[in-house]
């Protein structure tokens, strides 16, 4: 009958009504959700970030680690493959265990952090500055002559000569603080230990000879050949 179509229609309207608030009311949940996952989502995104950036630096200095300087060699022999002249310098403080010994390791560490600085503002952020050790470090100078790098090194050498480093609390002087490099050109066939092996070869000869002073050996060089120079 017309009553009970009316009836029903009554019925369908607030069973319809009672649908859309709880199609609403979900949809308001859903949002709220997908706010809250969107949020933890940007949250991941940045830690991962974060951890990535990390795995890349040393944690004392925030140099690049011996993994990012790997991958740097393997470009720049690959580039040297094709015509580009790149060189390599290894650097390594003078007695730096005596430095330890007098004034303890926490200024030790700070006078790492000062040499971090002295190196990464020499290559003006260009080149790759990495910590290869403990005190010893590596810097990649990229499409350079071999006499632009032996400036560059030498300007690195003289900079931390005349630093004058004092302790920060009783203004006590730490005397000379010095370092010895080592600098090789990339050649086309290197592979990463034989230029390393040639820049720390050079290290070892500024050593003997006295320290505080930069050894250019040629990429054709053999040791032989240097020690009988
Ligand atoms: P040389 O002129 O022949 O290089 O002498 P050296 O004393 O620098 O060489 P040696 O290799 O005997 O000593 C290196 C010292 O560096 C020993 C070690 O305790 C110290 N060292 C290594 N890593 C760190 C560090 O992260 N912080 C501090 N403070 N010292 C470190
Ligand atoms: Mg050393
Ligand atoms: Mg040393």
């Amino acid at each position: 009958s017309g009553d009970g179509k009316d009836l029903d229609l009554a019925g369908l309207v607030g069973s319809l009504l009672k649908e859309t608030e709880t199609v609403l009311e979900s949809s308001g949940r859903y949002k709220e959700q997908l706010f809250a996952s969107t949020q933890e989502v940007e949250k991941l995104r940045s830690d991962l970030e974060q951890v990535k950036q990390e795995a890349q630096r040393d944690p004392l200095t925030g140099l690049a680690n011996r993994k990012v300087l790997d991958k740097e060699l393997d470009q720049l022999i690959q580039s040297a493959d094709d015509g580009c002249q790149s060189c390599v310098v290894m650097l390594d403080v003078d007695h730096f265990k005596r430095l330890n010994d007098r004034f303890g390791h926490l200024v030790g560490d700070k006078v790492l952090k000062y040499i971090a600085n002295t190196l990464t503002a020499a290559v003006k952020g260009r080149d790759c500055v990495a910590r290869y050790g403990g005190e010893e470090f590596c810097v990649i100078l990229r499409d350079i002559p071999v006499e632009g790098a032996r400036s560059v090194a030498e300007g690195i050498r003289k900079t931390i000569q005349d630093s004058n480093l004092k302790r920060s609390e009783t203004g006590e002087s730490l005397g000379r603080v010095t370092v010895s490099l080592g600098l090789t050109m990339v050649k086309p066939g290197d592979n990463r230990d034989s230029v390393i092996e040639r820049a720390d070869g050079a290290l070892y000869t500024s050593k003997n000879q006295g320290r505080n002073r930069v050894t250019v050996r040629e990429a054709s060089e053999t040791a032989e050949e240097v020690e009988m120079a």
